[in-house]
């Protein structure tokens, strides 16, 4: 049986994060991961996949990272760890033995309860290069798309797939608003005008009822009786936590049904075993509570803390920051930390302070365009909450960064 110091569980954004840490940190130990892909997508890229980029090909991580920093590489699944023993086995029927063991098994898309998602051409943010390839020719050929979902995701497919294509796009969002989750209500107002601008139908308020067709899509019901044309329907609704192989292995899971980890990170059930990513428990930094922000941020970050605590403790995580930007028909739209609204909800007394100038000097120079930038402010010791940047091109650089 092959043996490694520290073998990782996970090659998307978190796993490999993990296992090159630990290398630098520990440069004596000897480091697996093993993931189930041949070739791993940019996670935040694939939207960009069916516009801007035009192929799953374009949107890859070169293992050339791993092999710099000494990581070796599995490819293969995870059926089984067997805690005892230290071991986790492959459905190859290989087992490799552990010191330490990390996990980074990341999420999967949410399947609604709504009849007909399993029709052909109903498809999902799947972090995979060969159903994004079917995706992507089935969409060149589409004339009516329906995006389930108004959040980063759904609004990023919709605008991508609008893109140099002529055929019908239409969100539809269960909230009031597109990207409420992420923004303020003034930010998604805007949002949802450049959308509507660009030919996206956006339906706010309201709830798809089923999936209609025979064995491909030809339409959605809306709750409120509407029907909408669709050759194609996207679901773009969140993620939940891939935890099925540490739940079999008696890991504990936690109310988001993400891995209960602490603040270094470590599984509250085994101190050998560490989660970190969207497959583990997060909180919130500035509430403590648990947070259900899934980010390659917040993966990458967690990741590092992660690889670094292996064998001793150098780390604390002191919670989880949203960091958000996205483009929508060439505006940005930015935001990190809490919203206006989140704040208030929090029971924060705020002060709001907002600015609009040009983003270049002199404003009338080509290309400049209007930023907006909105800080969100606590009264009582002028702690800075969040911020929302509307704006060109640089709003991604005026966002603070979250860091370990
Ligand atoms: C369409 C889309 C757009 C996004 N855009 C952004 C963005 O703009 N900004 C941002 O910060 N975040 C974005 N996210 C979120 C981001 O992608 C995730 O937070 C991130 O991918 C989490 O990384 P992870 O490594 O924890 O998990 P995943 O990316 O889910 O990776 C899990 C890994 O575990 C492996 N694995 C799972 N089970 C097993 C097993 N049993 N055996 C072996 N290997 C296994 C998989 O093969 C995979 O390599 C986006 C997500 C999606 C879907």
């Amino acid at each position: 049986m092959k043996t490694a110091d520290v073998v990782v569980i996970g090659g998307s954004a978190a796993g490999p994060v993990a296992a090159i840490s630990c290398r630098r940190r520990y440069p004596e130990k000897g480091v697996v991961l093993i993931r189930m892909e041949e070739q791993v997508l940019v996670p935040c890229g694939i939207p960009y996949i069916f516009g801007t980029i035009g192929a799953p090909e374009k949107n890859l991580i070169p293992d050339a990272l791993l092999d710099k920093n000494g990581v070796e590489f599995i490819k293969g699944e995870v059926v089984e760890i067997d805690r005892e023993k230290k071991t986790a086995s492959l459905a190859s029927g290989d087992k490799i033995g552990y010191d330490r063991l990390i996990l980074a098994t990341g999420s999967l898309p949410v399947v609604l309860p709504i009849p007909g998602l399993d029709k052909e051409n109903v498809f999902t943010a799947k972090k995979d290069v060969a159903y994004l390839r079917n995706m992507l020719d089935v969409i060149n050929g589409a004339k009516d798309i329906v995006v389930i979902g108004g959040g980063f995701i759904g609004v990023e497919f919709a605008d991508e797939c609008k893109k140099n294509r002529d055929c019908n796009v239409t969100i539809v969002e269960i909230l009031p608003h597109c990207l409420q989750l992420a923004l303020d209500e003034e930010f998604c107002a805007e949002a949802e005008s450049m959308l509507t601008e660009s030919g996206i139908k956006v339906l706010v308020n309201q709830k798809v009822e089923a999936v209609l067709g025979g064995n491909k899509v030809s339409g959605v019901r809306l709750a409120s009786g509407e029907e909408l044309k669709a050759d194609v329907v996207i679901v773009g609704v969140g993620a939940r936590p891939n935890t099925e192989l540490a739940n079999k292995a008696g890991f504990e899971i936690g109310p988001t049904k993400a891995i209960v980890v602490d603040r270094y990170m470590r599984t509250t059930t085994d101190a050998d075993v560490f989660a970190c990513g969207d497959c583990a428990q997060r909180y919130s930094f500035f509430s403590g509570k648990v947070s259900r922000l899934m980010l390659a941020s917040i993966a990458t970050t967690e990741a590092r803390i992660a690889g670094g605590n292996l064998f001793e403790r150098r780390c604390y995580h002191p919670g989880v920051v949203g960091v958000f930007s996205t483009v929508i028909s060439g505006r940005a739209f930015g935001c990190v930390g809490l919203t206006e609204a989140m704040a208030r909800q929090e029971g924060y007394d705020v002060v709001v302070g907002e600015s609009t100038a040009p983003d270049r000097h002199p404003g009338g120079m080509p290309g400049a365009a209007s930023t907006k930038v909105k800080l969100i402010l606590s009264r009582d010791n002028g702690l800075l909450l969040g911020g929302g940047v509307p704006g060109g091109a640089g709003t991604g650089e005026v966002l603070p960064r979250a860091s370990c």
